[in-house]
């Protein structure tokens, strides 16, 4: 079974100066261009562009999809006579314009500033009273994807390893998940190669524009498996640790992920061949240095995660848990989140 998800993907230096054309092409006439606080003065100059076809914009995306901004966002998109939403930024903002299309079916056009994939996904994260909740469903895939490179070009070498390791991540959990087909398992492959070869210049040359125009290819074939297959032990992992102790998410997925593949290692080390391959030894260990000599956060420690909330952490974690391919055992995962809260090298 293989639903593709429909859409349309510009790609290519250049290519957020057709933004109007798209507005247009949607049949709407005025868009709200959506942001975060940091990106404001981008998403400023975006509506200046667009003149007319510009309602306004809301500038308030914030990380997890709280849904108290969706709805000051969904009162700012009635206010300003808007019919469409321009979303431009990575995954925060993206959430924001999925969130506010899940409720009002309102078309989106994306354009997106960081490798977190979800801009090809029908997925919405959204989080209330502390609790992250996911939603799948047709209303939520925006309907043009805008992959300008050159808009990378200012993404902090920090966060572009954190958000290229977030998109690896898709990929990993792609090539052993259970409704995976031969199509997803190709994309997952490739973009796991093509952000492994990006990253490694991007980290001294960040405005390399190939290496920005390859680590997109990358997280959009990544982004791609992550809409396409079901995620399991990492994801669910990051969710909870995102959702229930407010950690940034990149940082997250990139500190779990040599953890949570190597507990997956022995159980699915068919799936995984290709791409430990591509790291050249067993794929946890290899991820851990990858991450490592990249200069990526290794502990969980760092990012303010008290060693007293791994319990609850695990706890949390075991509950209603995804399908894994090894069973989700409980001592198990709190032993690799003590390894992850450590830094330490994944057993
Ligand atoms: P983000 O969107 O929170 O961005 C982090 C910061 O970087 C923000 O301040 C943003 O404005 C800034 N930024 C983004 N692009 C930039 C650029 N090119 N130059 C300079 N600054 C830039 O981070 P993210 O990791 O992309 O997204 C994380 C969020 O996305 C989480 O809430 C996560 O749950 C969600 N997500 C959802 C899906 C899905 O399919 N639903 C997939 C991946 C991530």
């Amino acid at each position: 079974m293989y639903d593709i998800n429909p859409g349309r993907v510009l790609f290519g230096p250049g290519t957020l100066d057709a933004v109007s054309d798209e507005i247009r092409r949607l049949g709407a006439k005025r868009a709200l261009v959506l942001s975060t606080p940091f990106q404001r003065a981008d998403a400023r100059k975006l509506a200046e562009r667009l003149g007319p076809l510009a309602a306004g914009v809301f500038s308030e995306a914030a990380m997890h999809t709280p849904v108290a901004v969706t709805l000051d966002a969904m009162a700012a998109f009635e206010a300003s006579g808007a019919d469409c939403l321009v979303a431009l930024g990575g995954g925060s903002t993206i959430g924001l314009g999925k969130a506010i299309a899940w409720r009002n079916d309102a078309p989106q056009i994306v354009v997106a500033t960081t490798y977190a994939g979800s801009e090809v996904t029908p997925i919405l994260g959204q989080t209330e009273d502390g609790i992250k909740t996911t939603v799948r469903d047709r209303k939520i895939l925006p309907e043009v994807v805008i992959y300008d490179p050159t808009l990378t070009l200012e993404l902090p070498v920090a966060m572009s390893i954190t958000s290229g390791l977030n998109a690896i991540a898709h990929a990993v959990e792609g090539v052993y998940a259970r409704d995976r087909n031969p199509v997803s398992s190709l994309m997952a492959v490739e973009g796991v190669r093509a952000l492994r070869d990006a990253l490694r210049v991007i980290v001294s040359e960040p405005d390399d524009l190939s290496a920005r125009t390859e680590a997109l290819y990358g997280s959009w074939l990544c982004g791609s498996v992550l809409g396409t297959v079901g995620m399991a032990l990492h994801h669910k992992l990051c969710h909870t640790l995102g959702g229930s102790f407010d950690l940034p998410h990149a940082e997250t997925h990139a500190i779990v992920l040599p953890h949570s593949v190597a507990y997956n290692a022995q159980a699915a080390a068919a799936e995984l061949r290709p791409l430990a391959d591509l790291f050249g030894g067993p794929i946890g260990e290899a991820l851990h240095d990858f991450a490592g000599s990249l200069g990526a956060p290794l502990a969980l420690r760092d990012l303010g995660l008290e060693e007293s909330q791994l319990d609850l952490a695990a706890d949390l974690a075991v509950e209603n848990p995804y399908w894994n391919p090894r069973p989700v055992e409980r001592d198990a995962v709190r032993a690799l989140l003590q390894r992850a809260w450590e830094g330490a090298r994944p057993a």
